[in-house]
């Protein structure tokens, strides 16, 4: 990217001076545009200072940042609270034209003692763009102190962030609530956790947690284990007698919103429009709640009655919930706005799986099963008591001698491991690739290996092989791997010849799953993709049709909880400035989060310079014969003592983005 001057990432190129054409590049990646209407000439955060053209005051903005650092100071060590207090009174009197050339000397001691002393990110990373601009502007201090300056006025968002947060779809303040457990304040973090997902149980059993991915403490020696700490927070509320939060805002108002499915898109986006006062209503087409979290995540991961707790909370907050109403028969646009809901949320998810492709598939042949399905079926066997319709009889599930099944996902890891949970002896994965293109979650896959799942890589699945009109095994072809193809991994090809079968009395086809959406041909303006998922806004998450939102897996296709509510969060916000007859339009701190993103808050790289503590405390799980027999929870949860250490091992890594947006007066 092409800029007048940067300091980004410690390297300097500076192009004032030289005509457009003959800048050098700079190792940042910055939008020029803040949104449709607005432009961004400069950036200045932990990674350096980045101007990208005039008009810009980098006096002003430093004096703006060490004020934004000041808001963000947790106040809790000396050297960051009382220093960048100090720091914004000096800045502010240059801006005032009192300043002289001791302040300038000041504010280099101060802000070099502040980042030396401090003991969090904020005070360690934060000044280094401060002292940078008095190091490559000293001429604009300098025009400021003689009076030959005047403050532009240019507008200055700003973001607090972190890596782990900026990696977080719901934008969670994860060094907060894990500061929170530390200090023993388990409400404390639990209300930070629900600003920004109602769903700590199940997000901190089951996420993906890609902030793990982007833990500073992974530079330093292993990734803190956010995710669980999480789930303690939660558990510890649930486990005794604490008085639980209320909604004060409860019903205020009258308008009746409609949420389409029950699972942690719909359910999140429902709490967060209760919380503004709005009276949600979730439509489920199933007599249970939590979509996939409920009929795909097993027992084993998620247990359904610890999900229905977490579901009454959420309840209590003002959300009904109706099951067995499909939406697009039982109710739809029409028959809904005519009761007087005044917008939507689409949240159906993706629940039909992919056909493999194979001869034989569309035969309807016993033993050949959708993932989707089998989970669902196996689910509701092992949890038929917290059906909410007790018309609803599971289907039997049959328990083959050997299953195959196809696939490397979380969806396929899902059904072997809850076959061997069954006591089928033989289970089997059928991939193409080989384990290191899994696309499962690792954690999954060594689980899976030590309970006896066999792996049979470089295998595609061409036939499925009958015997007296019964399912007798699968026809798989040898593959070698080729060239990467789009997604990056390397592509499977055909050995040809090497055709064999593979016996079975069970094939589960788990190679990804497709989104119903057939509801929509009443709303034919509503946007879709080629893939059969609906285009919403990225921030808004509003369709084309105006009181129409949707988000989670119909919108992303199958991806995880946390992007769903993620996308639900956000929703809410869109949806309650839609109904309070607002502008509908993210606010500027979301597009700062989204900005910092797009730079990336974390580097891999990065010379983290902190001494090693406690090793990371990896969760207590069941012993092996109650994973192998049984569907109990395999992971116990941390003891007290557990999650204190394993929180005291985060850095903190706070830092903070701030844009110039030229074009607005106002000030940050
Ligand atoms: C087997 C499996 C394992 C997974 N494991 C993980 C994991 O470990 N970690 C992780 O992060 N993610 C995991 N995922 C993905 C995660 O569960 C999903 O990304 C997430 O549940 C998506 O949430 P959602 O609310 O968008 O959709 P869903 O959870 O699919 O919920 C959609 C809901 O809408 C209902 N619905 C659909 N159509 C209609 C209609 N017409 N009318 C009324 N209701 C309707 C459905 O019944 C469902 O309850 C897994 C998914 C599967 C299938």
């Amino acid at each position: 990217m092409k800029a007048l001057f940067s300091t980004w990432k410690d390297k300097l190129v500076d192009n004032r001076g030289k005509p457009p054409e003959a800048w050098a590049d700079v190792p940042a990646k910055l939008p020029q545009a803040f949104d449709s209407k607005r432009k961004i000439t400069a950036f200045m955060g932990w990674g350096g200072i980045v101007i990208l053209d005039e008009p810009y005051d980098v006096v002003e903005m430093a004096y703006k940042y060490a004020g934004a650092l000041q808001k963000s100071s947790c106040a809790k060590c000396f050297p960051c609270r009382v220093g960048t207090k100090v720091g914004e009174d000096v800045f502010a009197k240059i801006l005032g034209g009192r300043g002289g050339a001791d302040d300038l000397k000041q504010l280099e001691s101060l802000y070099d003692s502040i980042s030396k002393n401090s003991k969090c990110g904020i005070g360690q990373l934060g000044p280094e763009p401060l002292v940078q601009s008095l190091q490559y502007f000293r001429g604009d201090y300098e025009d400021y102190i003689s009076g030959k300056r005047k403050p532009s006025g240019f507008y200055y968002p700003y973001k607090m962030t972190a890596p782990c947060t900026s990696a977080c779809p719901t934008g969670m303040d994860i060094p907060l609530y894990i500061e929170k457990v530390k200090e023993g304040d388990f409400a404390g973090s639990l209300k930070t956790i629900r600003n920004a997902s109602p769903m700590a149980s199940t997000l901190g059993r089951a996420c993906f947690h890609p902030c793990e991915n982007n833990c500073r403490r992974d530079n330093v020696d292993k990734s803190i284990s956010i995710c669980k700490i999480k789930r303690f927070a939660w558990d510890y509320e649930d486990q005794h007698e604490v008085e639980k939060p209320s909604n004060p805002n409860k019903h205020s108002r009258p308008e009746k919103v409609a949420v389409i499915g029950a699972g942690p898109s719909g359910l999140s986006c429902a709490y967060y429009l209760a919380l503004q006062g709005f009276r949600p209503t979730v439509f489920e087409k199933l007599p249970t709640v939590g979509g996939a979290a409920w009929t795909g995540i097993p027992q084993y991961r998620i247990p359904k009655e610890v999900m229905l707790r977490e579901v009454e909370f959420i309840r209590d907050m003002g959300v009904e919930i109706k099951f067995n109403v499909e939406f697009g028969k039982a109710e739809t646009f029409g028959s809904l706005r005519q009761k007087g809901y005044k917008a939507f949320f689409l949240a159906t998810g993706g629940d039909i799986s992919k056909d493999m492709g194979v001869e034989g598939e569309k035969d309807n042949i016993p033993g050949v099963y959708g993932g989707i399905q089998i989970l669902k079926d196996i689910t509701y066997n092992v949890t038929k008591d917290f059906i909410q319709n007790p018309d609803v009889r599971p289907h039997p599930v049959p328990v083959p001698k050997k299953v195959l099944v196809v696939g490397a996902g979380n969806t396929a890891m899902d059904c072997v491991r809850s076959y061997i949970r069954l006591g089928c002896d033989d289970v089997n994965i059928v991939y193409r690739r080989t384990k290191k293109e899994m696309p499962a979650d690792p954690h999954e896959v060594r689980e899976s290996e030590d309970e006896g799942v066999k792996y049979n890589f470089l295998l595609a699945p061409t036939k499925l092989v009958r015997e007296n009109g019964k399912l007798a095994g699968l026809e798989c072809q040898k593959m070698e791997l080729g060239p990467p193809d789009e997604s990056g991994r390397r592509k499977p090809v055909a050995v040809k010849g090497s055709e064999h079968v593979m016996t079975a009395d069970m094939v589960i086809s788990a190679i990804g799953q497709d989104c119903d959406i057939n509801y929509l041909k009443e709303e034919a303006a509503i946007q879709t993709t080629k893939w059969r998922t609906i285009v919403a806004d990225e921030e808004t998450f509003q369709t084309a049709v105006p009181d129409v939102f949707a988000g989670g897996d119909v919108v992303s296709g199958p991806l995880n909880l946390v992007t769903a509510v993620g996308h639900a969060r956000r929703a809410a916000q869109g949806m309650g400035q839609f109904l309070r007859g607002e502008r509908v339009a993210p606010a500027d701190a979301q597009i700062m989060e989204k900005m910092i993103a797009g730079i990336g808050a974390y580097d891999r790289d990065e010379v983290v310079p902190q001494a090693k503590g406690w090793p990371r405390k990896e969760m207590p799980i069941c012993d092996r014969k109650d994973k192998i027999g049984s569907f109990k929870e395999v992971e116990l949860g941390y003891s007290l003592e557990e999650v204190v250490e394993e929180s005291s091992r985060c850095m903190r890594c706070y830092i903070v983005g701030m844009a110039c947006v030229p074009a607005d007066g106002g000030g940050a």
